[in-house]
């Protein structure tokens, strides 16, 4: 019976990097037992089976439901908790990802167990499992331990390392979940689903953001930076400060109320550093902040600071870094 249930996050068919992530939480916290994992969505080739088995999972369950083709947080809700019933699992592993985690928090209410959301480590001592959530925008941390019942837990992004693949996985195929008796709620009802098309890397995956403040002045300020993520095959984020300017859209906004970003490397031009948006990124593993301000309080959590106009340094930088690459 696997002991940890781990909700596959994906795109296109394929498995996220966070899903391997996940794959990473569930072997620590629980290293001898099972790990199932569910799909939500059309079943996919038996490629992403092995890929899945070979990294770890056991079980692999998929609701092809027609009521998960749109994300529907009834349908969720349900092929969780079905997948829960149907593994057998007394700890739930998913990621603090956008529209996931409001599914996840749904299915740990009806169980009633231990809810641990927005982890980004855990550790493990005498076979007991802590799951570490940042407080106060990364000021403080609280280790977490879930005692009761069937316990869940979400993962943020880009904080634990992806689950490596091993050799000798046996062969693995998914199993179909069936839909609930009597069908799923229909409480909700999804008309459209306008999903906004880009070419851009994913800003809560990206391994690398270049953040604009309302130091870059205007929409058209943003264009260096974008050039500058180009380069560097990042992704392009905000401060509420040049959302709320109506520089850029609210999508790209980092922080208490946006989003929270864990890249390797995090450049911030024109961001003054407020708490709210701290709280967002300050776990980045490299910050740079571009400002010419030298007491702005970015400077206190940067690793590099480079005092000076955005629109000057920024080019420079792109420059240099295509020169590089040539
Ligand atoms: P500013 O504070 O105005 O800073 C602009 C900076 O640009 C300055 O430091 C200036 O020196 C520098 N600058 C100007 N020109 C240049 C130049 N040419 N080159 C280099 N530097 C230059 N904020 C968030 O970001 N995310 C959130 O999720 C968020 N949630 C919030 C929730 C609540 C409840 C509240 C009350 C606030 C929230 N805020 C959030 C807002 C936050 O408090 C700040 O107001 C906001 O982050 C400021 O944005 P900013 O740094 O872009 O602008």
């Amino acid at each position: 019976m696997p002991e940890v249930l781990v909700i596959a996050e994906q795109r296109d068919g394929r498995p996220r990097t966070v899903t391997y992530e996940l794959l990473t939480a569930a072997k620590l916290a629980s290293p001898d037992g099972g790990v199932a994992v569910l799909w939500r969505g059309k079943i996919p080739d038996d490629g992403v089976a092995g890929e899945l088995a070979s990294r770890g999972a056991v079980r692999l369950l998929a609701a092809e439901w027609p009521e998960l083709q749109a994300y529907n947080p009834e349908a969720e809700t349900e092929a969780i908790a079905l997948a829960v019933q149907a593994s057998g699992a007394k700890l739930v592993i998913a990621a603090h990802v956008s529209p996931t985690r409001d599914a996840v928090a749904r299915a740990a209410q009806r169980f009633g167990g231990g809810y641990a959301a927005d982890c980004v480590d855990l550790s493990r001592t005498g076979g007991e499992t802590e799951w570490l959530r940042p407080l106060f925008a990364g000021k403080a941390t609280e280790a977490r331990r879930l005692v009761s019942g069937t316990a869940f837990v979400t993962i943020r992004p880009n904080n634990l390392p992806a689950a490596g693949v091993s050799g000798d996985a046996p062969p693995t195929a998914f199993e179909r979940l069936a839909p609930p008796e009597g069908g799923v709620p229909k409480r909700v009802l999804v008309r459209e689903v306008a999903a906004r098309v880009t070419e851009d890397v994913d800003l809560g995956e990206a391994r690398i953001v270049v953040a604009g403040g309302r130091g870059v002045r205007g929409a058209e300020g943003f264009r260096p930076l974008r050039e500058l993520a180009q380069a560097l095959g990042g992704a392009v984020g905000a401060s509420r400060g040049a959302c709320d300017a109506g520089y850029c859209d609210y999508a790209l906004q980092i922080g208490q109320t946006g989003k929270v970003v864990t890249p390797d490397l995090y450049i911030a031009c024109g961001i003054s550093g407020a708490i709210q948006h701290l709280a967002g990124m300050s776990r980045s593993r490299v910050i740079v902040a571009i400002n010419t301000d030298p007491d702005a309080p970015i400077f206190q959590v940067a690793d590099y600071g480079l005092v000076g106009d955005l629109f000057e340094i920024v080019p420079m930088l792109t420059e240099e870094i295509r020169k590089r690459r040539e």
